[in-house]
């Protein structure tokens, strides 16, 4: 064996180990053995880890920080820029099929993983859709006749020109930027076209989508699984509600919004991912506006925020559920088997007053049907996603109460 080789790298290399998982049979499941890999070692990372490990498999992160709270807990952590050819190339020999935790993964890392020989999913194209709200729009846009469901009204912004022509309709309104905007960043609220003039000089005039500012009722988000065959699932409708821009709860199933509405927007969510030709897990926003009508807001090309409750409250994981379109295994049933209402933990519940405290663990777990998750980040500071409590119970309102207790234990006002 050549010293300069990996011993892992080496072994996922022999004959013996591609064919016994099925690595050179490009429709075969990756069985249980294998190596899978992960670009980001963020929470969504790690969660992922935890499934994978759970089933079987070996996992390789690809993060540039040596901390990362997936890379501290996966088998292999490859350190290095998402655009490292020899890390891209380490992966891929490792390998046999890689994912994705972070949007914001240069998408021609996926495809270069592709051209090396791995089975990505999501693919670097439906990837690079969601990272751009100008061509996530449109895409949602041109799936309107499909799903019924159209974005928000809306206009590019890209030059001054189109400051001037904006329709007069759309204001007040959301200056959006195209790009890396998340947890409410990046965005300006504005009521007159001056307004627009400023907020975009004050985001230096990056491409920007302004959105007319719409009556929401509920913020809701669909998570779906499409597998490598088309096969399509979907989770119970989740109800989020935001708080200074990042998600602060999620109650799974809705308890506000409808059947029908439920049903639109999953049969949205499962159209959207076939239009693209999806594979893994993708979480869909919607608004629910006050007249009822449903509006497609942004994607995640991966298990999201609002999809944790599933860990908990559902037969199968979000997390565990991208383990297996990734691999090329039947998608597990979506089933609810329990109510439930995730609670959200920033760093500021490591404080009180100022001072630094820990958190009343104990004072959670001695709730019935609370259920503990955090990301083992060292730094807790505040608006940073630290953990989360899933609360569960027979009936939303058991759920609702457990969910209670928790932020009172927490002293999260509620
Ligand atoms: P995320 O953290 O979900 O990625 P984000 O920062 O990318 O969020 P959005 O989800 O587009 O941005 O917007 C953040 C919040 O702002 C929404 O959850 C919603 O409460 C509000 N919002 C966004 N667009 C509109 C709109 N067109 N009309 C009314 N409210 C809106
Ligand atoms: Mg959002």
């Amino acid at each position: 064996m050549p010293t300069d080789i990996h011993p892992n790298l080496a072994e996922a290399h022999t004959p013996e180990s591609r064919a016994e998982f099925g690595v050179d049979r490009p429709d075969a499941p990756i069985l249980p053995g294998a190596w899978l890999g992960m670009l980001g070692g963020g929470q969504l990372g790690r969660m992922f880890t935890h499934a994978a490990q759970a089933m079987g498999y070996k996992v390789c992160v690809l993060d540039p920080d040596q901390d990362s709270p997936a890379g501290t807990v996966a088998e292999k952590h490859i350190c290095a820029p998402y655009t490292d050819e020899a890390a891209l190339a380490e992966m891929a020999a490792l390998c046999p099929a890689v994912t994705t935790e972070f949007e914001n993964v240069p998408s021609i890392s996926l495809d270069r993983l592709e051209q090396l020989g791995a089975f990505v999913a999501p693919r670097g194209y439906c990837v690079s859709i969601a990272q751009n709200r100008i061509g996530e729009k449109k895409f949602f846009a041109a799936c309107t006749e499909r799903t019924g469901v159209p974005p928000a009204p809306h206009w590019v912004i890209q030059h001054d020109a189109d400051v001037d022509q904006l329709p007069e309709e759309l204001l007040p309104g959301i200056l959006k930027t195209a790009r890396m905007g998340y947890d409410g960043k990046g965005q300006a609220r504005v009521k007159s076209r001056e307004d627009v003039r400023a907020a975009w000089k004050a985001m230096q005039h990056v491409p920007c989508v302004l959105e007319k500012m719409l009556p929401l009722a509920y913020e809701v988000s669909v998570l779906a699984a499409r597998a490598a065959n088309g096969s399509t699932v979907t989770w119970p409708l989740a109800e989020n509600v935001h708080r200074d821009g990042i998600l602060f709860s999620t109650v799974m199933p809705s308890t506000s919004v409808s059947d029908d509405i439920a049903d639109r927007a999953r049969a949205a969510a499962a159209a959207i991912a076939s239009e693209m030709g999806y594979v893994g897990v993708l979480c869909i926003e919607f608004f629910v506006l006050t007249d009822g009508t449903l509006v497609a807001n942004e994607m995640a090309p991966r298990p999201h925020n609002s999809g944790h409750i599933t860990m908990d409250a559902c037969e199968t994981s979000q997390f565990e559920q991208q383990v297996r379109a990734m691999a090329r295994l039947p998608l597990g049933r979506t089933r609810q088997h329990s109510a439930g209402k995730m609670l959200n933990l920033l760093g500021d519940v490591w404080y009180e007053f100022g001072l630094e405290r820990t958190p009343a663990w104990d004072e959670v777990m001695a709730l019935p049907g609370t259920k503990l998750h955090l990301y083992g980040k060292s730094d807790a500071r505040p608006a940073r996603k630290m953990g989360h409590v899933n609360c569960i119970g027979d009936n939303a309102e058991e759920a609702a109460a457990a969910f209670a207790g928790a932020a009172a234990a927490l002293h999260i006002p509620s």
